[in-house]
């Protein structure tokens, strides 16, 4: 198999992990890869939406391959400051409340103060309220609580804590000595370190076979991440993006999970198979799936007309936009796909 520099993309991954940009607030993850971008010799310029575009010159100048990434992560907001001092929250991107409650958070004032925290259903306290188990994890039922002598929604405030502060997960980042990483937002700071990983690759060496566009989104989870951003000169576009581990699916946490169809509808055939057949060739560990309830960047990108051939592909990430679980050798199968990719006629 190609060999990728496993160790930096683990590295990369656990310093973006600790980075926190929900989506709407993204720019220091942005610039922490933009740096890493300019010490590989990678050229890139940020788009006016905030997202960062990369580019390799290819030994062909023509016909030009994306590889994207988004750098956004689950998240949420203040939405209402409680006369009790808690704080009621928005959510940004999907998730359930089962998959955030009990979880440290810190809330971003917009000066730029942060304030810790735990997010808890209203009732938390079985020594005080019966039939826990029945009390349902809604949103209006959620609220967070401030590690502050706060009990009023004036001495919030006066911490200058306003409606539209975003606020942070735990990421909870943990490298076990077995290769396993664990994390909220695996989804999808994997993808975006295993582009780091390519351009890694390529920096000193010979260059890809055509041009490579190297796209971080920052608004995927809610949507419209690369909807905008693909260069024109594009043919084709290969998201780098979790793959979607379940009952039923093929996809583990060891190979990389190549996506023939998704919620967005299939995918590009000729493109696909040509990723299978240079996993098959290269000895690297693949599963072709389809992913029941998931969009894309490549989905994003084509909603809002692009006219190319695209594609997902990606570690597969257990239990996704919860307690995420992926290992270091699906980061280095997804890795040398990508490189393989990149080295292909
Ligand atoms: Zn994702």
């Amino acid at each position: 198999m190609i060999e990728v520099d496993v160790e930096y993309i683990v590295e990369s991954l656990v310093r973006l992990l600790n980075t926190p940009s929900p989506s709407g607030s993204t720019e220091r993850a942005i610039d922490l890869v933009a740096k890493e971008f300019e010490k590989l010799g990678v050229c890139c310029e940020k788009t006016r939406k905030g997202g960062l575009l990369g580019t390799i010159e290819g030994k062909d100048r023509s016909g030009c391959r994306a590889l994207s990434g988004h750098v956004d992560t689950l998240g949420a907001m203040v939405k209402e400051i409680k006369s009790n001092g808690r704080l009621r929250f928005a959510q940004v991107g999907g998730y359930t409340m089962h998959s955030v409650e009990g979880e440290y958070c810190t809330v971003e004032s917009s000066s730029g103060a942060l304030y810790t925290g735990t997010i808890l259903s209203t009732k938390s306290s079985v020594h005080v309220y019966r039939d826990l188990d029945k009390f349902k994890r809604s949103l209006e039922n959620m609220e967070i609580r401030l590690d502050e002598r706060a009990s009023s929604a004036k001495e919030v405030e006066s911490l200058g804590i306003c409606v539209g502060d975003f606020i942070h997960f735990d990421p909870r980042v943990q490298v076990t000595p077995g290769g396993f990483v664990k994390s909220r937002h695996l989804d999808d700071k994997a993808g975006v370190a295993i582009i780091l990983g390519v351009a890694k690759f390529f920096a000193g060496r010979e260059p890809p076979a055509r041009t490579t566009h190297l796209y971080i989104s920052n608004y995927e989870e809610v949507g419209h991440g690369a909807s905008f951003g693909i260069p024109g000169d594009t043919e084709e576009l290969v998201a780098v993006d979790m793959g979607a581990i379940g009952e039923g699916q093929s996809t583990d946490e060891f190979t990389v999970s190549i996506c023939a169809k998704d919620s967005s509808g299939p995918y590009d055939l000729t493109l696909r198979k040509h990723l299978s057949n240079l996993a098959k060739e290269s000895g690297i560990g693949y599963k072709v799936d389809i992913y029941p309830y998931y969009g894309s960047d490549a989905s994003a990108a084509l909603r809002a007309g692009a006219n190319l051939r695209a594609c997902v592909v990606g570690p597969g990430v257990d239990a996704s936009h919860s307690y995420e679980r992926t290992h270091r050798d699906a980061l280095a199968n997804t890795c040398a796909l990508m490189v393989a990719y990149l080295k292909s006629q």
